[in-house]
């Protein structure tokens, strides 16, 4: 793939980059070694005001950050504008709360372990390779970059290819609020060039948001290497709607959930699970809703959807409806590749789906819905748990019983009751099953990347 900004609105390329070749490559990995052992010398309120300054600056970058996302990825405007703030947001909470996440923990009883004294720490592990994707091209290398520093590990980023100019802005953000150089580097490389970063001895663990692909690859170097992995992988998130719901707050919600970032999102509802004695209603309030969005340039705050980021994803997309359609799939609504410059697909809501389908089983990452009616909640958990994804999920019922029972029952990192998936720093969020392993935000997120070092003293 090459490294350059192709903007999916018009098609066009704007601007192509050179890989970095191999001595380029080795240049920023040793920066990256020496910045970690300046950076580990640190403490923690050091660290908090670097970070903290350049949370500012990215904020004082807002409009023309936010202008870019839009120019490499299709994003609509205001949704790029906000997760730019965002990103600020979660940088400014790992300031905060990284010292009370990594502290100590003395064992109260150090004599059941024949010790005067007993503890634990957190130590950093080093330099950690991040193999991004492009879909939230900030908010994605943001949500690894704030705590793995804060905690005095250092980044390499290898961004995704299509988002070059975001992976520069990136190289130096975190320098120019005070950290040392070297601290965070990118990497403009191709996914081939990946197993090399993961192998130098340099690198002590890698973090990888993308495909399930992806993924293994990545997780099978770090496997032979004996290096910590964590993998944020794709998602088929079941969105559940039972009789006791508010249907016109889920039906509304449910649109928001599949076309936020044009439809490509992880966290995204993508299968819509509903009871039959409300399958009708929410059926014609959902399509009426899809039907209802603003498909349009991205640029303009009135665009709800945006295009596919790639026209080889705006082709998938085209290519899963076609097989289910082909297969007797009901279209209520879209399933037409607009004709206009661009990437862009029709919002979309699919009915009558059979498990020959590609789509049954496979991540639709563009804004296309598939609709299932269930007779009950034993059938609606187990079409939610039919995908090899366990990534979130989310539940529509005012019912205490029945939502105790699929808090437990779905298979998933997470369940939102009465909401959709939205990631908070504040939140651990990940996946099970082939969505992938480990945890990112909260405490935990940044726990990831340390050492978790016993001390015991006679
Ligand atoms: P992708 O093709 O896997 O790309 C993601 C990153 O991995 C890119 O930097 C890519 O580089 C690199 N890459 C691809 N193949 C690789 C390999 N064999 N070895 C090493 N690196 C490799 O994913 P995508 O299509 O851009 O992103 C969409 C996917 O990401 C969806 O499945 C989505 O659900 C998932 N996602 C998951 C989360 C989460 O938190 N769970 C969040 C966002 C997205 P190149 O660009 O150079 O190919």
């Amino acid at each position: 793939m090459a490294i350059a900004t192709v903007n999916p609105t018009t098609g066009l390329t704007e601007k192509e980059f050179q890989a970095h070749a191999p001595d380029e490559v080795e240049r920023r990995i040793g920066e990256a070694a020496a910045a970690h052992a300046a950076l580990r010398l640190t403490d923690y309120t050091e660290r908090a005001v670097w970070m903290r300054a350049a949370a500012d600056v990215l904020e004082g970058d807002v409009d023309d950050l936010a202008t870019l996302l839009t120019i490499e990825m299709g994003k609509p405007i205001a949704q790029a504008r906000a997760e730019v703030l965002k990103c600020a947001k979660n940088m400014r909470f790992y300031a905060e709360h990284a010292e009370l996440f990594l502290a100590e923990e003395p064992l109260p009883n150090p004599s059941a372990v024949n010790a005067s004294s007993a503890f634990t720490r957190y130590d950093p592990l080093g330099v950690v390779l991040a193999v991004m994707p492009w879909n939230y091209p900030l908010w994605q290398v943001i949500r690894f970059a704030a705590p793995a520093l804060m905690a005095g590990n250092t980044g390499l980023l290898k961004h995704a290819s299509n988002v070059p100019q975001t992976a520069i802005y990136l190289d130096t953000l975190f320098e120019r609020g005070g950290f040392p150089a070297g601290s965070f580097r990118t990497l403009l490389i191709g996914a081939g060039a990946v197993g090399d970063v993961i192998r130098d001895s340099r690198v002590k663990a890698v973090t990888l948001t993308g495909s399930e692909p992806a993924g293994r690859s990545v997780a099978a170097i770090a496997g032979e290497q004996v290096k910590k992995a964590v993998l944020e992988l794709g998602g088929s998130d079941p969105f559940i709607v039972m009789p006791s719901a508010d249907l016109d707050a889920a039906s509304t919600t449910a649109v928001k959930a599949r076309v936020s970032n044009n439809g490509q999102s992880c966290i995204a509802g993508k299968r819509f699970i509903v009871h039959t004695d409300v399958y009708d209603e929410f059926a014609r309030l959902f399509s009426e809703k899809m039907a209802a969005l603003t498909v349009g340039d991205p640029m303009d705050e009135a665009t709800d959807v945006g295009p596919i980021a790639t026209e080889s994803g705006r082709d998938e997309i085209a290519d899963l409806v076609a097989d289910a359609v082909a297969k007797g799939a009901a279209v209520l609504t879209g399933g037409r590749v607009p004709d206009r410059a661009g990437w862009f697909y029709e919002p979309t809501v699919l009915a009558d789906l059979s498990d020959d389908m590609r789509l049954v089983m496979e991540e639709a990452f563009g804004p296309v819905a598939t609709l299932y009616r269930v007779a009950d909640r034993t059938e609606a958990v187990a079409i939610a748990n039919q995908t090899t994804f366990g990534l979130s999920s989310s539940v529509w019922t005012n019912d205490d019983a029945e939502e105790a029972y699929f808090v437990g029952a779905v298979d998933a990192g997470a369940v939102f009751i009465n909401g959709m998936t939205v990631s908070y720093p504040e939140l651990p969020f990940g996946g099970i099953k082939d969505s992938g392993y480990g945890r990112e935000l909260a405490a935990v997120g940044i726990q990831e990347f340390c050492n978790l070092k016993t001390v015991w003293k006679a």
